[in-house]
């Protein structure tokens, strides 16, 4: 049974988040941004709240999410996860409004997703469960409503049966309905790669800015998962930085002088677990742990693998210059405010990690025009709006005196703010 609700009549997000949790972090982010941002009552509540949220009860617990509408279509992945519950899919939908608003791209916010475990499913009670969520939420989906995308635990499949259980309720080919499709069904070159690439920008980006070349410059990589491992490579290829470290969930590896890249993909590859377990006889490496790779002395600390690392147990012994957030909230606020004060740059998860979004935009235009690039086309488009927000955030951070997190949150919350008083999208009760 499907349960939809709207903002503002209904205040949900008023009942107090649990501390500590996604959702209570991102409000307080927001909080100080309304306050530095001088933001009116009414105003605040309508980027504190959710516009729509759905839940379907059948079987299953599923959301989904809609932020904000006010620049554009929501936007937003679906996750399959047995914790995933309404206050962490409010708070990564805001983030996902605040993430489209910093790189200006016109969509808002949204997130989705299923509260099972889809390893005890069969592929076909997968793709019952995922036809059935798709044809609850379509009241609210659309290419100018709200477009979903993967996310923890689903995938191309996953969104080539969404795409596929939408057509055929319409009654016609719908491709801009999602993104992260397979490429036979309008799917962009270039999005595999796409958050890793965005996250080597942000880093080259801020070694330049800092006086520093990329060539040699000694990278450590937590997480060899999509975003890790094209990270660590295109660092290592396109920009001769020296890889010295990369981990996943079953080993940390260590070269001082820089890894073999090469063997650790070949040994991935072979490996039937896809993990870098068991790495030894291929190469020379050391075996640290996932602690020892986050207080390397590097140039770059590039944590990509899940939240929550970098804490105001361990902020002290990192030793990097920069950290480049690839995963989704790797550094607590505890961690950021001791990291800020030791001077290392942090460039956070909503411009690092963009790059994945971007490219799903690019998909959605490409599909809206039934016209498609090639990936030289995808790749500069990126890079070219991903190094335009950097600028942007940099000279914004400098004139504010502000971490790079505030100025972007600043940039983001402004902009919706200014699209929601353009449109006349106040509260009756409101500033
Ligand atoms: P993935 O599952 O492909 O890779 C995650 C990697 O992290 C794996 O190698 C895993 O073994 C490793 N890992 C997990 N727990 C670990 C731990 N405790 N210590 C060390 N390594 C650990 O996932 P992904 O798509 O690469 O996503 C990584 C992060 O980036 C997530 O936070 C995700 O939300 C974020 N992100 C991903 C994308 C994307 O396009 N894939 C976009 C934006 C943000």
């Amino acid at each position: 049974m499907a349960h939809l609700s709207q903002s503002p009549s209904r205040p949900t997000i008023a009942a107090e988040p649990e501390p500590g949790s996604l959702l209570s972090t991102t409000l307080a982010q927001l909080e100080s941004t309304f306050d530095r941002l001088e933001l009116a009552e009414g105003m605040r509540l309508l980027i504190q709240q959710p516009e729509r949220e759905l839940s379907d009860i059948a079987v299953y617990k599923g959301y989904r999410v809609q932020h904000s509408s006010a620049r554009g279509p929501c936007k937003g992945g679906i996750r399959y996860h047995p914790g995933v519950d309404f206050g962490e899919v409010r708070a990564l939908a805001t983030l996902m409004s605040i993430k489209c608003a910093v790189v200006d791209l016109p969509f808002g916010g949204a997130k989705g997703g299923i509260s099972v475990n889809p390893a005890d499913l069969t592929p076909r009670e997968l793709e019952r469960l995922t036809r059935r969520f798709a044809a609850m939420i379509l009241p609210i989906l659309g290419g100018k409503r709200d477009i979903p995308a993967p996310d923890v635990n689903t995938n191309e499949q996953v969104m080539a049966w969404f795409m596929d259980t939408i057509s055929a309720r319409e009654g016609q080919y719908t491709p801009e309905i999602t993104t992260g499709k397979p490429i036979a069904l309008g799917g962009s070159l270039g999005r595999a790669e796409a958050t890793g690439r965005g996250v080597v920008i942000a880093a080259v980006e801020t070694l330049h800015k800092l006086g520093m070349t990329p060539q040699g410059a000694a990278v450590a990589v937590q997480g060899y998962g999509n975003v890790g491992r094209h990270a660590a490579n295109i660092l290592r290829e396109e920009y001769g930085c020296k890889i010295v470290a990369v981990s996943d969930v079953s080993d940390a590896l260590y070269n001082p002088h820089g890894l073999d890249l090469a063997l650790v993909n070949d040994h991935v590859a072979r490996n039937t677990s896809g993990l870098l377990a068991g790495f030894g006889p291929d190469g020379p490496a050391d075996h640290i742990t996932n602690a020892e790779l986050l207080a390397l002395g590097v140039d770059v600390l590039i944590p990509a693998a899940i939240e929550g690392q970098i804490t105001g147990e361990n902020a002290d012994s990192v030793k990097a210059r920069v950290i480049v957030e690839g995963a989704n909230g790797p550094t607590t606020l505890e961690a950021d405010a001791i990291l800020n004060e030791r001077g290392v740059v942090v460039v956070p998860d909503i411009l690092a990690n963009a790059g994945g979004v971007i490219v799903s935009y690019l998909e959605w235009v490409q599909n809206l025009q039934f016209y498609f690039w090639d990936i030289g086309e995808v790749r500069s488009q990126l890079s070219r709006r991903m190094r335009a927000s950097f600028e942007e955030l940099w000279t914004l951070s400098g004139e504010l005196d502000l971490d790079l997190r505030s100025a972007s949150y600043l940039l983001a919350v402004d902009r919706i703010a200014k699209a929601i008083q353009q449109r006349g999208l106040f509260l009756a009760s409101g500033g």
